[in-house]
Order: structure tokens, then sequence, then C-alpha cells
């Protein structure tokens, strides 16, 4: 729990939510401001500000749920697809420094963009520059 998280404090009942799942270490409740009928939150109960700072159990729990919800939240309003994302860190667009999966419903004709939509300018890179990059993620990975 910290102090002065909305999240942490949904999950200890301090701030109402319209929960639809709930288990020992994972919570999902509706958006406060939906991008769409059905947009669902899915957060870990304890609290981790990036996706990088959960520990396994809580990273298999929270991806569990969202793999488990998603086509569950898409069936409930009747949606025809749904995007599923987060936002991790500031640079991103994340706003609550607590971990949390965004369901999205989509809908045929909706007007919204797929996730390719959310990044600046594409880059421009040779194909000697993508395998520089490869292997530099390769190695920072080092599995
Ligand atoms: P972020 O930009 O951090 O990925 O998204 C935060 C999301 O949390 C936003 O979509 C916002 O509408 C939602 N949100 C912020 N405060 C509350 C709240 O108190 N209750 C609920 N249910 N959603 C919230
Ligand atoms: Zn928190």
């Amino acid at each position: 729990m910290s102090d002065d998280c909305i999240f942490c404090s949904i999950v200890d009942g301090e701030i109402p939510a319209r929960t639809v799942y709930e288990t020992d270490e994972v919570l999902a409740f509706l958006d406060a401001n939906p991008l769409a009928r059905g947009h669902t939150l899915v957060i870990p109960k304890t609290h981790a500000e990036r996706v990088g700072d959960l520990d396994a159990d809580a990273a298999s729990a929270l991806f569990d749920a969202v793999s488990d919800l998603t086509s569950r939240v898409q069936d409930a309003v009747d949606a025809d697809a749904a995007n599923v994302g987060i936002n991790d860190g500031e640079a991103a667009g994340q706003e609550v420094p607590h971990v949390h999966a965004h369901v999205v419903p989509r809908f045929e004709g909706d007007g919204g963009a797929p996730i390719h939509a959310v990044a600046g300018k594409r880059p421009d890179l040779s194909d000697d520059e993508l395998d520089g990059i490869a292997e530099e993620v390769a190695a920072a990975i080092d599995v």
C-alpha cells in the first residue's frame, strides 16, 4: 500500500469503484473516464509503479487476469474487439503511478485507432540499424 496512491485506496475500499472482478492478488474495475463502454482497469493489489517493479507472482496474476477478462469484458458489452495496453511510465502517458492494464472494448466503425497510433513519428531505420538494436535489446535482456 502506498499512502497517496488512488488505486491503493480503491483496493483498500477508501475510494469507491465499480469492481467487476477480484482475487487475492488482482482487482478489476471500470475506468472512471471510459474511452468506451466497458473500459476496464486491471491492477495488482500490491503497489508497484512500473511493470518492471512487479514481482513474479504479481506479474503472473496480473497477466493471467488480463488474459481471462479481456474476452469476457468484450462479450459483456457486445463489442467486436478490444485493445489491451499499459502506459508504463510518465513519458508513455501513465498518470496513475500504480501498474494498470487498460482493457478497452472496440466496436466496428467506432472511429478509434489501433495501438500503433500511440507513438510519435515513426523512426526510419536501416536493416543495419535494426540489427544493432536487436543486439542491444537481446544483450540487455541477457537470457
Ligand atoms: P493512465 O494514464 O495512468 O494509464 O490511466 C489512468 C486511468 O485511470 C485513466 O483512464 C483514468 O480515467 C482512470 N482513473 C483515474 N482515477 C480514477 C479513479 O479514481 N477511479 C477509477 N475507476 N478510474 C480512475
Ligand atoms: Zn498503489
